[in-house]
């Protein structure tokens, strides 16, 4: 048990803080306990402001509540901190508003601001024990994986989050997710409808999947040795594949295209449409090497300047020792050195072969020597391998569940990057409103 606890901490996707799992773990009720007062304090102060703030509101809602559905609250049994039962309050009838009864669970202690979601009694005995430190902290009012998964931003399964939460929780932490509730709820709002299998956007089909599925796909492609290609779709490469056709048959041809960002959600909220998860290849890289570590396939890296692809192999091999890199190349070369560079990745014998020199060259790339190369499965992962080198910090997370890491992008390059999301970025949700328009007057 102690074991698959240690390896939650520090998720792939996060900054790790193994002094804190440290504190909780070894040390001591006492670290714990005094974390746990400086949380319930910072709980106190806001759920006061907002008591006082609110209470007008909360009036208000509550008298339209007890005219409406003849009663104030709804009460809901589930299981709180350390398995203790409490009942969750939200405004009775179906108006807006009904979560600011929870508010009330907040100054009595039940509730946190944020937290795991509050399961009712049948699901909480059915939580294994490898996540029972969930029960260590308070429910949340705000889920954080709800927040991210409204987003398409979480890759980890509910209980893996949860456990995570007990390990990574800080003031700021608290402090970030209710800043980020509101324009999260705009941004992600509710589900938006039945996921389907694919989502058809300006005309390209993307694999609307989870991250888990995705790499057990590669992975099983790559094993079984099945000459696969695969490659992810933003904004700008549906921008792209508008107006070059050839690119958009190789979109159409790969095995599996994968959702790319903020924008595709965004997409997916005009069309009605649920984007079940964010695979980006920024998330699934860190992935993909702790599989490849697991299944003893190996990788080869393409791309980006001199010396950054062996950087960011250097750094998986730092968090995946027994991960087998059988070659890395700068990704600037001419023509004439291609059948040079197709050697090198043919004789490194790798298993899988990732082309990170910008969309849409990398996919045509891959998609013209494809039976010429020998790695089963080929990726096309743009600017990978200038994030793991270091050469460009990746937005940090509560960046990217405003869903702003494309800002931060502008921000680091904005140059080469303007026209990519100050023109890009609307022109292509102006063209998916057009889509939805058309279809709708059919
Ligand atoms: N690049 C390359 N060879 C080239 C042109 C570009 O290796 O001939 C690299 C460049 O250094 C950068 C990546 O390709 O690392 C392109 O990054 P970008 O962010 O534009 O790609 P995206 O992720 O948006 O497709």
């Amino acid at each position: 048990m102690m074991e698959k606890t240690a390896t939650l901490v520090g998720p792939l996707s996060r900054r790790p803080r193994p002094w804190r799992a440290k504190v909780i773990r070894d040390a001591s009720s006492a670290g714990a306990i005094l974390m746990d007062c400086a949380q319930r304090a910072l709980d106190l102060a806001l759920v006061t402001s907002a008591l006082v703030l609110l209470s007008p509101l909360m009036a208000v809602r509550g008298l339209l509540a007890r005219i409406t559905a003849g009663r104030v609250f709804d009460r809901e049994s589930v299981v709180g901190m350390d398995r203790v039962p409490f009942e969750r309050l939200r405004f009775a009838g179906d108006y807006a508003g009904r979560w600011l009864g929870g508010l009330i669970n907040i100054a009595r202690g039940e509730l946190s601001w944020d937290g795991p979601r509050a399961l009712d009694e049948e699901e909480a005995s059915n939580v294994p024990p490898y996540a029972w430190v969930r029960f260590n902290v308070r429910p949340g009012l705000v889920s954080s994986h709800k927040l991210r998964k409204r987003l398409g931003l979480c890759n980890e399964a509910e209980l893996e989050h949860d456990s995570e939460f007990f390990y990574t929780q800080t003031l700021r932490g608290t402090l970030g997710v209710m800043a980020r509730a509101l324009p999260n709820a705009l941004l992600g709002g509710r589900s938006t409808g039945v996921a389907q299998p694919h989502l058809n956007i300006c005309g390209v089909e993307i694999v609307n999947t989870t991250m888990n599925e995705a790499l057990d796909f590669i992975i099983e492609r790559a094993g079984d040795r099945i000459a696969t290609q695969i490659c992810f779709a933003n904004p700008d490469c549906l921008n792209i594949a508008y107006k070059n056709r050839a690119y958009a048959q190789i979109l159409s041809d790969a095995d599996r295209v994968l959702p790319d960002g903020i924008g595709i959600h965004l997409a997916c909220r005009l069309k009605g449409v649920e984007m079940v998860e964010n695979v980006n290849g920024t998330d699934l890289f860190p992935r993909l090497c702790e599989r490849l570590e697991r299944t003893g396939l190996s990788l080869y890296l393409l791309g980006a300047r001199p010396g950054l692809a062996e950087r960011a192999a250097t750094a998986m091999r730092d968090r995946f020792p027994n991960l087998k890199i059988s070659g890395c190349r700068q990704g600037y070369f001419t023509a004439d050195e291609e059948p040079q560079v197709i050697d090198e990745i043919n004789r490194s014998n790798a298993d899988i072969l990732l082309v990170g020199t910008g969309a849409p060259s990398q996919d045509i790339w891959i998609a013209r020597h494809r039976a010429e190369l020998t790695p089963a499965v080929c990726i096309g992962v743009g600017g990978l391998f200038d994030f793991y080198s270091g050469r460009i910090p990746r937005a940090p997370q509560w960046i990217r569940e405003l869903g702003l890491e494309w800002g931060w992008r502008l921000a680091m390059e904005p140059r080469r990057m303007w026209q990519r999301y100050l023109i890009g970025n609307p022109k292509f949700l102006y063209r998916v409103w057009r889509e939805v328009r058309g279809s709708a007057s059919k």
